[in-house]
């Protein structure tokens, strides 16, 4: 059995199967109409959000029908986890009851290794707590490859809320693994510390810095998180005033850093605040492409993990 728990769940070669796979989806005329269309007849994917998604549900969703397979939503207040029943139990149940894989977001960050041991049904973490998101970090991946920027020596910058960002610690693992150099920007308060979790080989890769300019000079990208307000003990509002002062990403920056090609963001968007509104039909926002990458390697790690090709 194959899960997706952790971008360390990939290695390079998998991670370059995946791309390839990506990519052969993402160009398709639509997502829907794939040469793998019936990939997935007959099973089914669970599907449980126990905190808020739009594109990451729903891409999953989109991504199971894309491949032939079939959706089972699981209201969490209204399943047998609320009653105690066990991690492992609750795997089991949903095996038995034909779904192959189950999709799995929650605050609470234990829960899809746990399911994961019984190793009944494949687990995907879709984002727990504030861990990892490894299918948002392997969507920008594709992202990043379909704009050729992955064959270039890149430097790429991640502005914004990193402390709390789950995407962010999912490419921390993710972009020096792909020979990328990062430059983690925010006010002190939303830097990473001391990544503890890396191994020095990812933390050669990454830079912290206070400093917009330092973090954007010379960056080709620009990937901007979320402020998670929902994420802070106190809103600081004189910490978000700095934030939006001295941060945001406004017109005059792409003329001040003309190597900057690229923004990204996973959404959703607080526009004013991360990036200024003026910005959101810039050829340079790849925002909404995002969303699509994002799609295609759901596609893509939904073949690896049920496709029976890598067994
Ligand atoms: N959608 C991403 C997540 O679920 C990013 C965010 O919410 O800021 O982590």
């Amino acid at each position: 059995m194959i899960h997706a728990l952790s971008i360390d769940d990939f290695d390079e070669r998998t991670l370059r199967l995946l791309l390839s796979w990506g990519k052969e989806y993402f160009e398709a005329e639509d997502l829907a109409h794939n040469p793998d269309a019936e990939l997935l007849a007959g099973r089914r994917v669970a599907l449980w959000f126990d905190e808020p998604s739009t594109r990451t549900s729903l891409s999953f969703e989109a991504a199971v029908k894309n491949l032939g397979g079939g959706v089972v939503r699981i209201d969490e207040k209204c399943s047998s986890a609320v009653k105690g029943e066990s991690w492992g139990d609750t795997a089991a149940v949903l095996a038995e009851l034909g779904c192959s894989a189950l999709v799995i977001r929650t605050s609470d960050a234990d829960v899809p290794s746990a399911l994961a041991e019984e190793d009944a049904l494949s687990v995907i973490n879709a984002g727990n707590g504030t861990v990892e998101h490894p299918t948002q970090a392997i969507g920008d991946l594709l992202c990043l490859e379909l704009s050729g920027y992955l064959s270039t020596h890149l430097k790429l910058a991640i502005v914004g809320d990193s402390a709390h960002s789950r995407v962010a610690n999912s490419h921390f693992r993710l972009l020096p693994k792909c020979g990328i150099d990062v430059t983690v920007c925010a006010p002190a308060a939303w830097l990473p510390g001391s990544l503890p979790s890396l191994s020095s080989r990812e933390k050669e890769r990454i830079q912290l810095t206070t400093s917009l300019e330092e973090a954007l000079s010379g960056a080709t990208v620009a990937m901007y998180l979320r402020v998670q307000k929902e994420r802070h003990a106190d809103n600081n509002i004189s910490l978000y005033e700095e934030f939006i002062e001295k941060y945001q990403l406004r017109s005059e920056h792409l003329s001040r850093y003309p190597s900057l090609k690229m923004v990204m963001h996973p959404g959703p968007v607080n526009w004013g605040i991360e990036i200024s509104p003026s910005l959101r039909n810039s050829p340079k926002c790849a925002i909404l492409r995002q969303v699509r990458c994002g799609v295609a390697m759901r596609m893509a790690l939904l073949r690896y993990l049920l496709g029976g090709e890598e067994e």
